[in-house]
């Protein structure tokens, strides 16, 4: 696995394996990795000859200070991690490569649609304009024919979608499901914040999706709703930002159930750790 942490090596090094036909697959990451990340290299390795995997805490998606500033990174570890599981490149760029005139902010606006602004959108504002800042940044200097995401940030996958199809980019987004912890939470780089207490708090999120997901069928969506709720507010140090039911291309809450495209998603912070999760209902 070579390690890269300049676009102008990434780019020279691509080059000959895309001129002779080789598939590249894009991973873009914040690094800390964990299970869920590598489930994205062996999915992609499955989609293509050459896996780029990028690790870049991209500054302009923060929107506090603090969570930057504070945000794991393991590099060794990971590298280690990303040899062990085959992986070809290791994208690693500081942060004045990829915006040469930080922290001087770059013009960057794109139309993402609606559901940029709520849910992830309303709490973190401005937060999908810096994430899709960097991916396209990332897509521009690997040119992939394929990029994996996961659904563990379900709005992120809809915003960058959004992205290709606004700017008409020639990329497939590929979308991998998320990978939990043997008792139901999910991965996240984050978790590493959570003290024992909290680490137990947060189980509340995923079994509240898992309750709404077991009695959909069964009950109403203010009673699933109602009950979901209130097992993760009798959590102490829990403090919901939101729990829906929402149509999964609008991001807006249903008001009658369907079988297309349903999603619950929540979000809360636990203890001082702001943690994401979601389940599609089939
Ligand atoms: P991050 O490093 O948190 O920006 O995540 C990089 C990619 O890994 C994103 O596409 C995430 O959705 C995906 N990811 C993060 N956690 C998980 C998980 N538990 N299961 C599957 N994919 C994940």
């Amino acid at each position: 696995m070579k390690v890269i942490a300049t676009l102008a090596e990434l780019q020279s090094s691509l080059k000959p394996l895309k001129t002779s036909g080789l598939k590249i697959a894009l991973v873009p990451t914040m690094g800390a990795l964990h299970q869920g990340h590598l489930s994205l290299i062996a999915e992609a390795q499955k989609l293509a000859e050459v896996v780029v995997c990028s690790i870049f805490v991209n500054p302009t998606q923060f929107t506090d200070p603090k969570d930057l500033e504070k945000y794991p990174r393991p590099l060794e570890h990971d590298i280690k991690m990303l040899n062990e599981a085959g992986c070809n490149f290791v994208f690693m760029p500081s942060v004045k490569e990829m915006y040469p005139g930080y922290p001087k902010p770059e013009s960057w606006k794109i139309d993402l649609g609606e559901a940029e602004f709520v849910l992830e959108g309303e709490f973190r504002k401005g937060h999908y304009q810096g994430v899709t800042q960097i991916v396209y940044k990332l897509f521009d200097a690997v040119k992939p024919d394929v990029a994996m995401f996961g659904q563990k940030d379900f709005q992120q996958v809809l915003m960058i979608k959004n992205m290709v199809e606004a700017l008409g980019l020639d990329v497939q987004i590929a979308v991998c499901p998320i990978i939990r912890e043997a008792d139901g939470l999910a991965m996240s780089s984050r978790n590493i914040h959570l003290s024992q207490a909290d680490r137990e708090h947060a189980l509340a999120l995923s079994k509240a999706l898992f309750y709404i997901e077991a009695n959909y069928k069964r009950l109403d969506l203010s009673q699933l709703l109602e009950n979901a709720k209130a097992m993760i507010n009798q959590m102490p140090g829990v403090e919901l930002d939101y729990l829906t039911i929402a149509n999964g291309d609008t991001l807006r809450p249903i008001t009658e159930k369907t079988h297309q495209n349903t999603v619950a998603l929540v979000a809360a912070k636990v203890g001082q750790t702001r943690l994401i999760d979601n389940v599609i209902i089939k």
